[in-house]
Formats: C-alpha cells, sequence, structure tokens
C-alpha cells in the first residue's frame, strides 16, 4: 500500500492512541485525539461499540500503530522484519532497534527535525550527511559512533534552526549526543529496548508475521 498523504491525525484516531506525528507541534496543538476519541469515518462512533477484539485483530492494529509511527509503507516494513527475524537475539528488540537506527529517526531524534516526515524530507533533499558524506537515502542503517551532520550549507534553513531550538525542551535519548552549535550527533551505543521511548507490544508484530 502506498504512503499515507492525508490528515495524519486520522491515523492517531484510528489507532485510538497518540502516535505524535507531526512532532514537537502535538505537544502545542489542540489533539484530534483528545477532541475526537473515536475512529475516523461513518462509522467510527460506533465501532468501539462492537464485540471484543480478537487475537488477530490486536496483532493487526499494534502492526499498523508501530508502522505509522514510523511512516513507513507495508512493503517497506514486512521486509524490514524479514531482514531482522534471521538476527540474533529478541526479534521484536531488533525490528524497534533497526527502525530507531534508521537515518531519517535519527535525524528526528537529534532534533534537525521537527517530525520524521520532515527528517525524510531533509535526507531526500540533501541536507544531511553520514560520516562526512552526503546520504540521501532515509532508510539508511546507522550503527554506533555513526556521525550525522546537517550540511554546512543548509544550518541556516528556518525549519532546522527552529528545530534546534525547540531541542532543549525535549527529552533526549541517551544513546545519541548531539552538538547543536554545529548541528552534528553520533550515536553512542546500540539502544537498548528500554531506551526506546515507544509504547509498543512489539511481541504481537512478530506473532502476526509468524503465522
Ligand atoms: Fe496524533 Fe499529533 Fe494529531 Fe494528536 S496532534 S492526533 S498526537 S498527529
Amino acid at each position: 500500500m502506498a504512503r499515507h498523504t492525508g490528515p495524519v491525525c486520522r491515523l492517531c484516531r484510528r489507532e485510538g492512541t497518540k502516535l505524535f506525528l507531526k512532532g514537537a507541534r502535538c505537544l502545542t496543538e489542540k489533539c484530534a485525539v483528545e477532541r475526537r476519541a473515536y475512529a475516523p469515518g461513518q462509522h467510527g462512533q460506533s465501532a468501539g461499540r462492537r464485540r471484543k477484539s480478537s487475537e488477530y485483530s490486536r496483532q493487526l492494529r499494534e502492526k499498523q500503530k508501530v508502522k505509522r509511527i514510523y511512516g513507513l509503507t507495508e512493503r517497506q516494513f514486512r521486509n524490514l522484519f524479514d531482514r531482522v527475524r534471521h538476527e540474533t537475539g529478541v526479534t521484536g528488540d531488533n525490528l524497534l532497534i533497526a527502525l530507531e537506527t534508521r537515518l531519517d529517526n535519527i535525524v528526528f531524534r537529534m532534533g534537525f527535525a521537527p517530525s520524521r516526515q520532515a527528517a525524510r524530507q531533509l535526507v531526500r533533499h540533501r541536507h544531511v550527511e553520514v560520516n562526512g558524506r552526503r546520504v540521501t537515502v532515509p532508510s539508511f542503517p546507522l550503527r554506533p559512533r555513526d556521525e550525522v551532520r546537517v550540511a554546512p550549507a543548509s544550518r541556516e534553513l528556518t525549519m532546522i534552526q527552529a528545530s534546534l531550538a525547540a531541542l532543549s525542551r525535549a527529552t533526549p535519548v541517551p544513546w545519541i549526543a548531539v552538538d547543536t552549535e554545529t548541528a552534528t550527533g553520533r550515536i553512542t551505543e546500540r539502544p537498548a529496548r528500554d531506551a526506546i521511548p515507544i509504547a509498543a507490544q512489539e511481541q504481537l508484530i512478530v506473532e502476526l508475521y509468524s503465522k
């Protein structure tokens, strides 16, 4: 399925939880999940009164939720899962770590962009360098000690300056170090699951894809 291009608040309402798809703006705007706490669409308000959800439905919704948080298409998400399922360790943890260490997510976590969607745009538009080389692939996988920086010619972009100014108010993740002066960041270590601030039951996704 193609990438969602409509209003992102509908996705949060569909999952019944705040996915923070607008990044920092979700903290200041009136949130649609709070204003209309039911699924979007004609039958949204009656959906909650239906019978208890099945196990498959819970697994599916969890997969959709995580996929939407990171802004992947179904094919990208499935391909990523197929890649990590052969790695050693807990598959659910490996899946979240692989999602977290994508270049677009790291640019967002480092505070160079206000949302993952905006971070993807920055990468595609050649504003980001990895270890001194320009990278334009949002899914580019990063490893510990990789250095990510905004290209010097792009540092004065309004969006980047505003995002960096807001960074001091954000909650940093412990496995990333950022120098706001030079718009440079480094992954200090492979993130552990409990250092990834995503409220997901990744085991449900593993169960869904293992059927
Ligand atoms: Fe989701 Fe943010 Fe919209 Fe709230 S404001 S519904 S968290 S995207």
